[in-house]
């Protein structure tokens, strides 16, 4: 998939924790052929792998606090700069601040690219609750279910070891603390992407396949 003017696209998908990001990211990922790109599935992986960087965001991660912006800024700068990320790359939970947000900008801008859309997946507080209480995902292969929403189908196994897990970080306290900050910290992109005529929003609180389809409508508007 490529913009406007014929060249790579880069896509944000942007939403308070629980709103479906990494749900849609997945599929839309596999149907545009963009590189499905999320941060906090990096700082868990550091983790398993036991990294410095792993250990240094996992403090952060487990508190709900963001992970510093030049640590997480220098990681998701080289991921972008790799051979796979030249066809274009579906951002899944970055930019979480303005300081990212500007640094993506700058970076792109550098290679003569911009973002072409960033998405809002929109869903209440109420609804966030209820999904993050729910989620649950295999340690294995990163897949993501919910308990009621969207349980793993026994006819269709993730993979060969399924091992089903609460995250730390989707504990009553920790899902809190990240509402918060994300109104405080993140939730001023919006402003920040509507100033720059790049903000599209779509209804969240409807079926997978429904916010699927809106998605996909949204990158469509701004494809060739
Ligand atoms: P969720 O799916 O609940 O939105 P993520 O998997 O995207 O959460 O992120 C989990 C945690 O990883 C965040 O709470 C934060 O600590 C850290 N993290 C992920 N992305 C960023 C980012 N862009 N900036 C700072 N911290 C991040
Ligand atoms: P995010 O990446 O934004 O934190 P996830 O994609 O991990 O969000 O979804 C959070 C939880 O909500 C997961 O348990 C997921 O299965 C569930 N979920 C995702 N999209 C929907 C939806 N449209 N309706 C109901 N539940 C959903």
């Amino acid at each position: 998939m490529s913009d406007t003017k014929g060249r790579t696209m880069y896509v944000i998908l942007l939403g308070p924790p629980g709103a479906g990001k990494g749900t849609q990211a997945v599929q839309t990922a596999e149907r545009t052929g963009l590189l499905h790109l999320s941060t906090g599935d990096m700082f868990r992986e550091n983790l398993r792998n036991g990294t410095e960087l792993g250990n240094l965001a996992k403090t952060y991660m487990d508190a709900g606090e963001l992970v510093p912006d030049d640590v997480t800024i220098g990681m998701l700068l080289e991921r972008i700069g790799r051979d796979d990320a030249r066809a274009g790359c579906l951002f899944d939970g970055f930019p979480r601040t303005v300081e990212q947000a500007r640094a993506l900008d700058e970076a792109l801008t550098a290679q003569g690219q911009e973002i072409a859309v960033t998405v809002l997946i929109d869903v209440s507080n109420e609804e966030i609750t209820r999904r993050l209480g729910g989620r649950v995902s295999c340690a294995t292969c990163g897949s993501v279910f919910h308990q009621v929403f969207n349980p793993p189908d026994a006819s269709k196994p993730c993979c060969d070891v399924i091992k089903l897990i609460q995250r730390d970080d989707d504990k009553p306290e920790a899902i809190a603390n990240r509402l918060q900050v994300y109104a405080d910290q993140t939730e001023p992109l919006v402003a920040y992407y509507t100033a720059a005529d790049k903000l599209s929003t779509v209804n969240g609180e409807q079926s997978p396949e429904a916010v699927g389809q809106d998605l996909l409508s949204a990158l469509e508007a701004v494809s060739n």
